[in-house]
């Protein structure tokens, strides 16, 4: 036996056990959290199948005034990458955010970091077609801004250690592709949606409505933490009483018990939208299948379809 084939056999096993050990970061499987189901819904569009997604704000609750569980804690400390909407939604991240440890691999996808040292603002995610004054932080609604955070989600991902960036690619592609269709056939299924007066419990549906260029007569609640004043109630009132098919939109995260006295005596049409997305399956096509439940939730007020 020569030398050579003795090392060659020898060596065989560690050189194999070399490749496989290089190899894996390509395969290993990348950690990803979201605050909130509609951010879930925006990676599961973009990101491949072995992408790991875990969603804080469980069902029931509201990320405005949610307390992280110890758990959660822990699928952060681990997450390759953490995506939020920024420090004017998720108050409840804040200061866990802030922490070093979480420095280049929190994502905020509206563009405000949290403080952070050499951080020049680059980009508003403003898509430019005339939207009001920008402070609402439920952006999520506008498909627009959905699309630029999947952008946002899109390039993170890719610059994981091992991405296959023609497979991201390739499906942030496919996703605006898809998107434009159904915004395009949403609008159109919500025309008949201009002679109704929507009212919403809290801001949360501003930003669709105002992408679809629908009137938001009135908005129960600025704050969902507390109850609205007596006087914003008496305004609210007054609106119910002189509106046209005046259609409720209530969430199933919040108490509606009060509705009821608010709306005692007036002919209102209710219906329930969820911004939170938790019966939406965490599909490929899940934040299109969101869009369209938010459509659908609008389309139950009208007065054909009315269910008083
Ligand atoms: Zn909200
Ligand atoms: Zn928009």
């Amino acid at each position: 036996m020569s030398i050579l084939s003795r090392v060659g056999r020898s060596l065989a096993p560690v050189i194999l056990g070399a490749a496989v050990f290089t190899a894996a970061p390509a395969n290993a499987e990348v950690n990803v959290v979201t605050s909130i189901k509609p951010l879930e819904l925006l990676v599961r569009a973009i990101a491949p199948e072995d992408v790991q997604v875990t969603t804080l704000v469980p069902p029931g609750s509201s990320p405005h005034n949610y307390t992280i569980r110890p758990s959660q804690r822990r699928a952060l400390e681990n997450a390759d990458l953490v995506f939020w909407v920024g420090p004017d939604m998720e108050t409840f991240l804040i200061r866990l955010l802030s922490a070093e440890e979480f420095h280049g691999r929190t994502i905020a996808l509206s563009g405000e970091e949290l403080a952070e040292e050499g951080h020049e603002e680059e980009h508003g995610h403003d898509h430019g077609h005339g939207h009001g004054e920008g402070e609402d932080p439920h952006l999520w609604v506008d498909p627009m801004l959905g699309l630029e955070m999947a952008r946002d989600i899109a390039k993170a991902l890719a610059a994981q250690e091992g991405a296959d960036q023609n497979a991201i690619s390739e499906k942030l592609a496919a996703f605006e592709v898809a998107l434009t269709e159904r915004e395009a056939a949403i609008r159109e299924q919500l025309a008949p949606a201009k002679e109704i007066d929507i009212f919403a419990y809290h801001s949360a549906l501003v930003r669709f409505t105002e992408h679809y260029e629908l009137e938001l007569a009135g908005v129960l609640t600025l704050n969902p933490e507390l109850s609205p004043g007596a006087r914003h109630v008496a305004e609210v009132q007054d609106k119910l009483r002189e509106a046209t098919h005046p259609c409720l939109l209530t969430e199933p995260q919040f108490n509606r018990q009060w509705w009821s006295s608010i709306t005692e005596g007036l002919d209102v049409t209710f219906s329930t939208w969820d911004p939170l997305a938790m019966e939406i399956d965490a599909t490929e096509t899940g934040y299109i299948d969101f869009q369209q439940s938010i459509a659908d939730a609008i389309l139950q007020c009208l007065p054909e379809d009315a269910q008083h």
